[in-house]
């Protein structure tokens, strides 16, 4: 094993880190941590200190550290047959078994899913496939996509300007053309304080109706958005939200792409968050919780009327021009099969119904009383505290405090992983849906102990 002074410099001299302040990292401002195991809701790093995973990696490994029944699979599928790809008709067995399983959990509208390695990767081909669709159907000029701002879709040039937060914008020239961004149902920040949800909602979908028809109807091809928004800070949607967002849709002919990267496999305490929201999608998203991390799978789920189109099409101009060497690699099927499996086993659904419901209301008896505690909100096993300067006025936090970083800094001091959302004033928690009750007050205790001593 290497030293940990040789692991340090080489790590600083040779890895670009993904979303890391270069500069910082190059210099050593920023620490590093080399992480070596894990077991259950913790992991451990090279240090020997071992750290109770509050945001499950980035919010993925949903069934915890350490499952020998995920890990056995993939090993005896490596073994067995460590790649075979999945064009023109060839397929392994643990391929068509995941699309199956992932079928047979999905609103009864769903018809394909098509695989690929990352929720960027399937958020493209979505894109793609509904660009594709309107082609086929003679209508070339419907293609502009509506995002929402505080959405997360993923950092690839399309999936980047779908997203709808600046830090993935800046001095990348996006968002490209195509894409337009709409309110986000962030209820918290409502324009009127006086606004019930349901009144909220409905300016949302008065404001996207606004925005579809100022850019002509006839150039909508398709509405995005996770059914909670994840790192646009963790929000729920408010009463009434996507009921009258789909009513719009609808009226256009718009089609709808639930994001589900986060939401699908459990974390809301349903399979999917169509399911608890009532949305009706076009196509949906999936990918982390799709295999809890143990191997890079994502998914496009394709309802039955963009299937008919697509297959129709494929008579019409041959063979769909789309696919991933990677595209339903064996062993990363294989350990989604094994996942989902385990998921069953282990009731972590409803795990993450009951444990995340306790943990949103420890929350709340612990903090929401606190003078720079504006929000505590969540649903399933999703957490957030949002801070402000003042409860009353809602006034954001002053910039150059950074009390979000310092509050998650401190958990990590005394054991506890959070995330400090890109906003800075959110502190994000996003546990594996394994969490027991004693786990969730260990979250709860640390973070009102950080959260003490920084305000
Ligand atoms: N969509 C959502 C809702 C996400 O949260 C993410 C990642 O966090 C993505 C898409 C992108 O997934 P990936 O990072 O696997 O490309």
């Amino acid at each position: 094993m290497l030293k940990n002074d040789q692991l340090d410099q080489w790590d600083r001299e040779n890895f670009f880190h993904p979303s890391t302040h270069l500069a910082d990292f190059a210099r050593g401002d920023l620490p590093n941590r080399i992480v070596t195991g894990g077991s259950g809701v913790y992991i451990e790093d090279r240090d020997g200190t071992r750290l109770l995973d509050g945001f499950a990696g980035l919010y993925c490994v949903n069934v915890g550290y350490g499952r020998t029944e995920i890990s056995d699979a993939i090993a005896a599928q490596a073994q067995e047959l460590a790649y075979y790809h999945s064009y023109v008709g060839h397929g392994t067995e643990a391929s068509i078994t995941l699309a199956k399983m992932i079928l047979d959990r999905a609103p009864s509208n769903m018809s394909k899913v098509y695989f690929g390695l990352s929720g960027s990767d399937a958020n493209e081909t979505n894109i793609k496939l509904i660009w594709y669709y309107n082609n086929i159907l003679g209508r070339p000029e419907k293609k502009k996509i509506i995002s929402r701002w505080r959405g997360y879709h993923g950092s690839g040039l399309m999936t980047g300007s779908l997203t709808g937060l600046e830090l993935f914008h800046k001095k990348f020239d996006l968002p490209l053309a195509q894409v337009i961004h709409t309110e986000a149902p962030y209820y918290y920040r409502r324009p009127d304080a006086t606004m019930s949800e349901e009144e909220f909602s409905a300016h949302c979908a008065t404001e996207l109706d606004k925005m579809i028809q100022a850019e002509g109807p006839d150039t909508i091809a398709a509405f995005i958005g996770e059914p909670v928004l994840g790192t646009g800070g963790i929000v729920p949607p408010p009463a009434g939200y996507w009921a009258a967002i789909q009513d719009v849709l609808k009226k256009y002919d718009i089609l709808l792409i639930a994001d589900e990267v986060v939401t699908g496999f459990g974390r809301l305490g349903s399979t999917f968050g169509s399911q608890h929201y009532g949305i009706e999608p076009d196509i949906i998203t999936i990918a982390k919780g799709l295999t809890s991390a143990y191997a890079p799978l994502s998914g496009s789920i394709v309802s039955d009327r963009v299937w008919k189109v697509l297959e129709d099409g494929t008579d019409a101009f041959g063979p769909i021009g789309h696919g991933w060497t990677y595209s339903a690699h064996p062993i990363c099927a294989a350990a989604g099969v094994a996942n989902l499996k385990l998921i069953d086993d282990m009731g972590l659904v409803e795990n993450a119904a009951t444990v995340g419901a306790y943990l949103n209301a420890q929350m709340k008896k612990a903090l929401a009383e606190h003078p720079n505690v504006g929000e505590i909100r969540g649903e399933g096993m999703l957490c957030a505290v949002e801070l402000t300067a003042d409860r009353k006025s809602r006034a954001p936090l002053d910039a150059g405090l950074k009390a979000g970083p310092s509050v998650v800094s401190g958990m990590l001091k005394r054991g506890v992983i959070a995330r400090a959302m890109p906003q800075g004033d959110i502190i994000g928690l996003a546990p594996p849906m394994c969490l027991t009750r004693a786990e969730a007050d260990v979250i709860v205790n640390t973070t009102a102990d950080a959260l003490n001593d920084v305000l």
